[in-house]
C-alpha cells in the first residue's frame, strides 16, 4: 500500500524537483562565490577586510569609490574609517542600499570574525547590486551601494556618508545587518512615519514571494537609526531560521509574559560579538537567496517610488 501511493506521487515530486533544478545551479555559482569572500573575509582588522572587499568588488567587476573620513569614539579616539561606494542607474532620486561591514572588536580585545554581523549582509548587498547593475536601466533611480565602515563603533559609517549626500534625492534606504542563514525575513517597524510606504512594499513583496517575512514593532538598532533620524524613508533587513526569527521577536517585543524560560537569549545573540560568529554559522544557499530577495524587493521599491519622482 504505502509502496503503491508512495510510486503514484513519484512522477509529480519529480516534476516538481525537476523545475527548480536549473534555477539552483545558477543560485550555487552565487552561494559559491559568497562562501569564498566570507572565508577571505575572517581578517584581523577591518582595514584588512576593507582590502578583501575592494578585490571582491574587482573580481565581479563592479566599481567603487572609497569615502575615507574621520571617525572613531570615546574608547578608540579618533580613528580613519573608510566606506565603500558603488553608484550606478540614472533617475532623479537614489535608491540607497547599507551594509556595514566592520566586525567588532570583542570585549577580551580580540576582533569577531564578523561573519552573521555582518559579511553575510555584505556579501547580499553585493550580490544584489550585481544583479540590479544588469538592469539598472529599468530601475528609473540612480543606485548607491554604502558598505560601511565603523557601525560597530557607533553607526558612523552611515552618518559620514548621509553627511555628504543630498538627502533631497533619497527616495528610500534598504538596510541588511545580520544576515548569514535561515529563510525568514525580519523587519522593524520602528523607523517612523516617513517608512510607511516601503513597509508597505516590503510586505507586499514577501506575499507575492511567498516568503516567511515577520515584522518586528521593536527591531534592534543598525544603521537604519541614522536614516530615520534624518525623517529618510528606510527598512532594516535581517534573515534567520524561523525559529530564532520568532524567538528574537519575542525577546524584543513580548515583554514581561514572552514565555522565554528565565535568561533565554536567542541563538543569534549569543553568536555576534562573541567568539562565536564564525564561519560554522554560515549557511551560503540562505544568502544567496536572500540576494536573490533583495534584489526583486528593490526593483519593486524602484517600480513603487517612481510615481512620486519629479
Ligand atoms: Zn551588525
Amino acid at each position: 500500500m504505502r509502496m503503491k501511493s508512495l510510486l503514484a506521487v513519484a512522477p509529480l515530486a519529480l516534476a516538481l524537483v525537476a523545475q527548480p533544478v536549473w534555477a539552483q545551479e545558477a543560485d550555487n555559482t552565487v552561494a559559491a562565490r559568497i562562501q569564498s569572500a566570507a572565508e577571505r573575509l575572517v581578517q584581523d582588522s577591518n582595514p584588512a577586510r576593507l582590502e578583501v572587499l575592494k578585490a571582491h568588488l574587482d573580481a565581479m567587476g563592479l566599481a567603487y569609490e572609497l569615502q575615507t573620513f574621520e571617525g572613531g569614539n570615546r574608547q578608540t579616539g579618533p580613528m580613519a574609517g573608510t566606506n565603500i561606494v558603488i553608484t550606478f542607474g540614472e533617475g532623479a532620486r537614489d535608491i540607497v542600499m547599507t551594509a556595514h561591514y566592520d566586525a567588532a572588536v570583542l570585549r577580551d580585545g580580540a576582533f569577531s570574525h564578523g561573519v552573521v554581523d555582518n559579511a553575510g549582509g555584505t556579501l547580499a548587498m553585493i550580490e544584489a547590486a550585481k544583479s540590479l547593475q544588469a538592469h539598472s536601466n529599468h530601475l528609473n533611480h540612480r543606485m548607491i551601494v554604502v558598505l560601511t565602515d565603523q557601525e560597530e563603533l557607533g553607526l558612523i559609517g552611515a552618518g559620514k556618508w548621509l553627511e555628504q549626500a543630498d538627502k533631497t534625492r533619497i527616495a528610500g534606504v534598504v538596510n541588511v545587518d545580520v544576515a548569514a542563514y535561515g529563510r525568514t525575513v525580519m523587519f522593524g517597524l520602528n523607523n517612523g512615519e516617513a517608512s510607511r510606504g516601503l513597509v508597505r512594499t516590503l510586505r507586499t513583496y514577501c506575499a507575492d514571494t511567498a516568503t516567511d517575512c515577520e515584522a518586528f514593532p521593536v527591531y534592534p538598532p543598525s544603521e537604519d537609526r541614522v536614516f530615520s533620524r534624518a525623517g529618510i524613508p528606510v527598512l532594516s533587513l535581517g534573515i534567520q531560521n524561523a525559529v530564532g526569527a520568532r524567538q528574537m521577536w519575542l525577546a524584543f517585543n513580548g515583554g514581561q509574559d514572552n514565555g522565554l524560560r528565565e535568561g533565554f537569549v536567542p541563538d543569534v545573540f549569543q553568536n555576534i560579538h562573541t567568539h562565536e560568529d564564525k564561519m560554522d554559522k554560515l549557511k551560503s544557499d540562505d544568502v544567496a537567496a536572500f540576494a536573490a530577495f533583495l534584489t526583486g524587493l528593490i526593483q519593486r521599491i524602484a517600480t513603487d517610488t517612481a510615481d512620486k519622482n519629479p
